[in-house]
């Protein structure tokens, strides 16, 4: 089944993440990761420090959906918090923006340790309506996040810095990160301790339990024992016990030729709160990245050519609308879709499955689900160590029963 498709612009990266071996006998660990995305890579890095871990994937690492993302690194969910209050209550949501912020001061500190290789670099944030009616929605979240002591600036008509027509916006000066997710892996990787327990071209084709432990069987018939298997094969999920974990979207995505003598205000990572929306920011060789338009996913026909060139097309001229003194400065260079999964609340599912407790997932959702596995691989740590931590249920895969 595919799941991108297209050109991904950040794997066209010079500098690839060196191959790793297939896995061609059985072998045991502690921890099997499946899926080496960024979430699985992201915890690879991680627990490899104190545990035995096993990464494996079924193709390269960092080629599948974190390719493709757009990487816009952001505190604040896909909704605002008077949407989400049937889900969580005012404090959590405060818990989890802070727990976004924390995130990206993570993602500064392994940048400040390990140099700078993935064009990481702190952003400030703008989310904006140009409809009216949108208006007092975006001063109910402008409210909340203030009094709640996050820094942030309500634009309105007056004060718009912004060629482009706003009604509302909220604007967080450094609120948000960028950089490319193919080379952040790369980095991760680099850093790991277990590099010679990292398999590529290793597919898990069963799972099934033998006393008290688990036993991971790859496509060549070779197994993997081990104590916990953590299941981070994204929004495949031929291997999770639980289906329909998460509503699943296509979003699409097109890169601009690189543009002399352009930016916008702080060049700020910006997303709109059309719908569909849509979500922008400026490359570091002066590309933009422009994205969304989301369509329901088919399972008869995951990636409909016709559609993608249409949703193309109509990036294009959404970004064309919001700037059209670019209008015959732009040409489309790169045009790519993937896989994007959704919770009504748009929080991941981390923490044990409901089947079996040895078995966990480690599935990002939602338009900031890089930051989600940022923050989640420390849930992770705690479930494994059998500590408490106030996010469990919140993320659990129990609130989807
Ligand atoms: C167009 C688009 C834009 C996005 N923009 C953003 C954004 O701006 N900010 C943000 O935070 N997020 C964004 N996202 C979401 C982000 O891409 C995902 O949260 C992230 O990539 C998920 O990573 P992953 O590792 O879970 O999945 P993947 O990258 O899909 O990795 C899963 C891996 O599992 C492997 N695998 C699957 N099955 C098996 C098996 N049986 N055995 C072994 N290996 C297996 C696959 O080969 C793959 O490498 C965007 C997504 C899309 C599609």
């Amino acid at each position: 089944m595919e799941y991108v498709k297209g050109e991904p612009y950040f794997c066209k990266a010079k500098n690839k993440i060196k191959n790793f071996p297939y896995l061609n006998k059985d072998i045991k660990c502690e921890i099997l990761i499946i899926g080496g995305g960024i979430n699985g890579i992201i915890l690879n890095n991680y627990l490899s420090e104190n545990h035995d871990v096993v990464l494996v994937d079924k193709s390269r690492l960092g080629y599948n959906c974190t390719s493709s993302a757009t990487a816009l690194l952001e505190y604040q969910l896909d909704d605002f918090a008077e949407d989400l209050s049937n889900e969580l209550t005012n404090e959590e949501i405060i818990k989890i923006y802070k727990m976004g912020l924390k995130s990206i001061k993570e993602i500064c500190e392994f940048i400040k340790k390990n140099g700078n290789f993935c064009e990481f670099s702190l952003k400030s944030t703008l989310v904006f309506t140009d409809q009216i009616l949108k208006v007092k929605k975006f001063k109910n979240e402008y409210k909340f996040r203030e009094e709640n002591g996050f820094e942030v600036k309500f634009i309105d008509e007056e004060n718009n810095p912004f060629p482009f027509k706003i009604k509302a916006g909220i604007f967080c000066k450094n609120g948000g990160a960028e950089f490319n997710p193919y080379l952040f892996c790369k980095q991760m990787i680099e850093t790991s301790y277990n590099q010679s327990k990292i398999f590529e071209n290793t597919e898990i084709d069963s799972i099934y339990k033998e006393d008290d432990k688990i036993i991971a069987k790859t496509n060549f018939g070779n197994k993997i024992t081990c104590k916990k298997i953590i299941i981070s094969t994204g929004f495949n999920e031929t291997l999770t016990p639980q289906k329909n974990l998460s509503e699943k979207f296509i979003s699409y995505s097109i890169v601009t030729n690189p543009i002399d003598n352009f930016d916008w205000y702080d060049k700020c990572l910006i997303q709109d709160f059309k719908d569909p929306y849509h979500y922008l920011r400026l490359l570091p060789d002066n590309r933009i990245i422009f994205g969304g338009e989301d369509t329901k996913y088919n399972i008869k026909k995951p990636i409909n050519e016709k559609l993608a060139l249409k949703k193309y097309k109509a990036l294009e001229n959404q970004l064309k609308k919001m700037f059209p003194f670019l209008k015959d400065k732009i040409q489309i260079d790169y045009k790519f879709c993937g896989l994007f999964a959704s919770t009504t609340n748009n929080l991941g599912v981390i923490g044990k499955s409901n089947e079996d407790p040895n078995i966990l997932y480690f599935l990002s959702c939602g338009a900031n689900g890089i930051i989600n596995a940022i923050f989640g691989r420390h849930l992770i740590e705690d479930i494994l160590n059998e500590l408490p931590n106030d996010f469990e249920y919140i993320f659990s895969a129990k609130r989807l029963l």
